[in-house]
């Protein structure tokens, strides 16, 4: 008999009856008449109660070994159940013990372990009902993020994760190399990368949008969804060396079509993540966040209409709110997290784009304004977070380009090929970033970054 998930039990899909589980010991309780044991599977947040007669023989056999965390096979006759808080319970009829979990030293005993704790036991962490949960919402809004684009006609394009091409800027890269450290090859005193694995400089990438314009120019519209690194000493709770990042880019798109986009994309992520993981969201909100409103806000972006600002405006807004800010607001500046949370709660009271950003703070690619000081910028801000997505139209008209790309210090014969996609039947085009990382942690709630990727990477840190 194939094994049920229990998952499907919880939402109605299996007729009771005889059935088979595979899983694991979450909790056990002996008594002299009967043992109950909560068994999961991983499929979902809750658990399948296991009621078991002590005198099943195939119980009976290795009820000493029975302890948290050890894999079991049970088969029995799932049933409605006459204790609260669970509709179902298996009674069970045949009971293997799969794999041992010794209590004295499986690390997962208790409950409520602290996330810090959980951490450094990263290959076990995943069983800890948090963090499955965390991981299964992971698992629905790269779904969501498909079904999206998918929907609209979008192409998926996988842009290179090794890149010989330093052309975004967008942060520090981490180098990728096959040369002996101990003694490379040089030429003039410089190391001569001519003899490296890829007869030049190689880097992990930190952003595919340039690339992904070459396939937008091309194709129309596409989307990237794949890792990014970012060679930064940044040990915050909001930056990772290694996450994921979604970048669609979008021909004969302006600013205003691009940021329709981004609002009608967030709006249906946190959607598809409310229908898809409303147990999981359900668990993390009660167990893990003393604010209890955390679904509504959730549920007040998917529906609400979102607010646009323009940057001069905001920093006017800022001034005159009459707070006393650590970064002092003037003109020119970048917003800092403080600003964006007193225009997102205070100000809007809900989110918004704040658009046209001085082109001093800006990248290069921006198209520039008719005002010549502003860039056709696009920041999106959402409650309790800030910054969750950046985007902007991009510069479509080589010579103010090649101008903009001197006027920031770059080297123009490096974006040879950037320059030919204006070159040959340019086109208006526009297109944005989402952080995934910093997504899942406006949906779940989670207030470090390093607890929403399986694997984090940061600084000091690199295990498994
Ligand atoms: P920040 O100011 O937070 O460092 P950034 O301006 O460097 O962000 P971009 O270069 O615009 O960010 O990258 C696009 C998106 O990628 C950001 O909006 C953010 O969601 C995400 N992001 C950037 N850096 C990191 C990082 N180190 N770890 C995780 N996500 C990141
Ligand atoms: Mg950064």
């Amino acid at each position: 008999m194939s094994a049920v998930r229990i998952s499907d039990v919880h939402a109605d899909k299996i007729p009771l009856g005889l059935c088979t589980f595979r899983g694991w010991v979450r909790t056990h309780r002996q008594s002299k008449t009967v043992t109950f044991i909560e068994l999961y599977d991983g499929s979902c947040v809750k658990g399948l109660q296991l009621v078991i007669d002590p005198t099943l023989e195939s119980y009976a056999a290795v009820a000493p070994r029975v302890a948290t965390g050890a894999s079991l096979m049970v088969q029995g006759e799932l049933a409605p159940s006459p204790a609260k808080g669970q509709r179902y319970e298996l009674r069970v009829q045949e009971f293997k013990l799969i794999g041992e979990s010794p209590a004295e030293e499986y690390p997962l005993q208790k409950k409520g372990h602290t996330l810090e704790f959980l951490r450094e036991i990263l290959h076990l962490r995943p069983r800890s009902n948090t963090f499955g949960a965390v991981f299964r919402v992971r698992s629905a809004a790269s779904m969501a993020i498909h079904t999206f684009f998918h929907q609209r006609g979008f192409v998926y394009v996988h842009t290179p994760i090794i890149t010989t091409s330093d052309c975004e800027g967008a942060g520090a890269m981490f180098r990728v190399t096959t040369l002996d450290m101990e003694k490379p090859p040089r030429i003039d005193g410089k190391i001569d990368y001519k003899q490296d694995f890829f007869a030049g400089e190689a880097k992990l990438t930190v952003s595919g949008q340039l690339e992904g314009e070459i396939f937008a120019t091309a194709v129309g519209n596409i989307y990237t969804f794949g890792p990014t690194f970012r060679a930064e000493n940044s040990n915050t709770t909001r930056h990772l060396s290694e996450f994921w990042m979604i970048e669609p880019e979008m021909a004969f798109y302006d600013l205003h079509d691009n940021m329709a986009l981004a609002e009608d994309f967030i709006k249906f992520l946190i959607q598809y993540v409310l229908d898809h993981c409303a147990d999981d969201l359900e668990f993390l909100f009660a167990r893990e966040w003393a604010d209890k409103s955390m679904l509504e806000t959730l549920r007040q972006v998917s529906t609400a209409p979102f607010a646009t600002l323009d940057y001069t405006e905001a920093i006017k807004v800022l001034e005159k709110s009459g707070k006393s800010f650590e970064f002092p607001v003037k003109w020119g500046m970048d917003l800092q997290s403080e600003h964006e949370r007193f225009l997102t709660d205070e100000y809007v009271k809900g989110p918004l784009f704040v658009v046209n950003y001085p082109k001093e703070i800006k990248a290069f690619y921006m198209r520039v304004n008719e005002d010549g000081k502003t860039v056709r910028a696009m920041d999106m801000l959402v409650p309790r977070l800030g910054e969750i997505i950046g985007g902007s139209q991009r510069e479509e008209r080589h010579d103010v380009l090649v101008e903009r790309i001197k006027e920031c210090k770059l080297p123009v014969e490096h974006y040879w090929w950037y320059l030919d996609l204006r070159r040959f039947g340019s086109v208006p085009h526009a297109g944005f970033g989402l952080g995934f990382e910093r997504f899942l942690m406006y949906v779940t709630g989670m207030q470090n970054i390093r607890d929403v990727i399986p694997f984090p990477r940061y600084p000091g840190y690199a295990a498994f």
